[in-house]
C-alpha cells in the first residue's frame, strides 16, 4: 500500500510503479477525501501511459459510500474496493451505508475485500458479543470473543453483500490483527468457516527486523496450511526509507518457503574464523541486489530466471559443495588458501576467477547462463556498478 497523499498524483504514481517494478501484484491506494477520489483517475491514466497496469485497489472508510458514488472514474478505474465493515457508520447508519458500497461494486463489476481489523473492529458487534458472552453459563476470555467478532463483522459482511446480489467469488476477505497467536487462530478459524479467498497480513507488524520476523512467523504458519490467497507484509518504514521493503519481504516469503518463486535468490554462508575479509558479504549483497534489479527487465525475456539460484560462499569446508547444489556459484578462498575463486554452473566446475575484476566476471557469467538457459537476446549486460574492485585478499 502506497503512504503517499492520493491528491499527490505525481508522488503516488512514482510509489506506485516503484511498488509494481519490485513486484506488486496489486497496489492499494488511500481514498479518504472528495479530492483523492478525484484524483485517482488521474494516476491510473498516467500510470497508464508508463506501461504499468498493476491493479489499484481503493481503501475506504467512513465516506467510501459517498465517494464511490459522486466519483463514477474513480470508481470506475479502481480493480477493487477495500472496505472496512467497521468503520462504515455506526447504529442505523451502518448496513445502509455498507450496501452502498456494495451497490458500487455490483454497478461496476469490482470485486470487494472486506478488510477487518482489530483495531476498528465493529464496535456494536464487538459490545453485543460481549453481552451475550457475558450471559453464558460458561462465559470464553475477552481474548477470544475479540477474535470471534472479528470472523462474525468478516463472514456477516460478506454474507450481506452475497444477499445484495454481489456473487461470492468477488468477495475477498481479511481479519488483521496485530499479534502472531491471535492472526494464526483467527484465519484458521475463518479458512474452516468459509470458502472466500483470504488475504493475509499481521497488521501494525512494526519497523525493521521484528515487523519481518512476526509477519514471516505468522504468515508461515497459515501458507503452510494452504490458507491465504494475497498477502501484504506491513512494515513501518524508516523515515524516507523504501516503501518496496515490503514487497521484497513477501516475495522472500514465499519463495524461501518453496511456494512462488519471484527472483534469482542467492544463498551466502555466514563467514566464520576461516574467511580473510568482508569479500564474500560484500559480493553476495552487491549480486543479489543487482539480480533484483534486473529482474524488470529480466521477468519478461527470460520466463523461469526467478527460479534460478545463486551461492556466494566464503571458504573451501562448504564452498565448492553449496555452489555445485546452486545453478551458479562461486567458492571464494578462505584463510590460508590460494586466492583464487572456482566457479560451478549446473554443478560442474568451469572456470576459476582471481585478480581485481572477480564481480564483473562473475556477473559476465550469470549473464551468459541466463541467456543461455532461458532464451531471448537481451542487450549488453549492465553488469555491476564499475567501483572500484574489491579485491581477494590472500591469507
Ligand atoms: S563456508 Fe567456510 S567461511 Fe563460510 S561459514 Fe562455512 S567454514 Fe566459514
Amino acid at each position: 500500500m502506497t503512504n503517499t497523499d492520493t491528491t499527490d498524483v505525481a508522488a503516488t504514481v512514482a510509489q506506485v510503479k516503484a511498488l509494481a517494478d519490485a513486484g506488486s501484484e496489486l497496489v492499494r491506494i488511500a481514498v479518504n477525501t472528495p479530492e483523492a477520489a478525484a484524483a485517482v483517475p488521474a494516476i491510473y491514466e498516467r500510470l497508464d501511459v508508463l506501461g504499468c497496469r498493476v491493479p489499484l485497489i481503493g481503501d475506504f472508510h467512513f465516506n467510501g459510500h459517498k465517494l464511490l458514488s459522486n466519483y463514477h472514474e474513480c470508481a470506475q478505474v479502481l480493480a477493487k474496493y477495500r472496505i472496512n465493515p467497521g468503520n462504515v457508520g455506526r447504529g442505523t447508519r451502518h448496513d445502509p451505508q455498507f450496501a452502498v458500497m456494495i451497490e458500487r461494486a455490483i454497478e461496476y463489476g469490482k470485486p470487494v475485500r472486506i478488510g477487518v481489523n482489530w483495531g476498528s473492529l465493529d464496535q456494536d458487534l464487538l459490545a453485543s458479543m460481549m453481552d451475550d458472552n457475558a450471559r453464558s453459563p460458561n462465559p470464553l476470555d475477552a481474548a477470544h470473543v475479540m477474535r470471534e467478532a472479528l470472523v462474525t463483522s468478516a463472514l456477516r459482511s460478506a454474507q450481506f453483500a452475497e444477499a445484495m446480489g454481489l456473487p461470492g467469488d468477488r468477495i475477498i476477505l481479511a481479519c488483521k490483527v496485530s499479534n502472531v497467536q491471535d492472526l494464526i487462530a483467527v484465519y484458521t478459524e475463518l479458512a474452516a468457516r468459509c470458502d472466500y479467498p483470504l488475504h493475509l497480513g499481521l497488521t501494525e507488524a512494526g519497523m525493521g527486523s521484528k515487523g519481518i520476523v512476526a509477519s514471516t512467523a505468522a504468515l508461515a504458519v497459515l501458507l503452510q496450511q494452504g490458507i491465504g490467497d494475497t498477502i501484504r507484509i506491513s512494515l513501518t518504514p524508516e523515515v524516507n526509507g523504501d516503501r518496496t521493503r515490503e514487497v521484497i519481504v513477501a516475495q522472500e516469503i514465499l519463495q524461501t518457503m518453496g511456494l512462488r518463486s519471484f527472483t534469482p535468490m542467492v544463498s551466502a554462508c555466514p563467514g566464520c574464523g576461516r574467511t580473510t575479509s568482508d569479500y564474500f558479504q560484500s559480493l553476495a549483497d552487491k549480486i543479489q541486489t543487482w539480480l533484483r534489479e534486473q529482474m524488470p527487465i529480466w521477468r519478461a525475456q527470460y520466463p523461469g530466471v526467478e527460479n534460478m539460484s545463486v551461492a556466494v560462499m566464503g571458504c573451501v569446508v562448504n564452498g565448492p559443495g553449496e555452489s555445485k547444489m546452486a545453478n551458479i556459484g562461486i567458492s571464494l578462498p578462505g584463510s590460508g588458501e590460494t586466492p583464487v575463486a572456482p566457479v560451478f554452473v549446473d554443478g560442474h566446475k568451469t572456470v576459476t576467477l582471481k585478480g581485481e575484476r572477480i564481480a564483473e566476471e562473475f556477473a559476465q557469467i550469470i549473464v551468459d547462463y541466463v541467456r543461455a538457459t532461458y532464451g531471448g537476446h537481451t542487450p549488453a549486460p549492465h553488469l555491476l556498478p564499475r567501483k572500484k574492485s574489491i579485491p581477494i585478499r590472500s591469507a
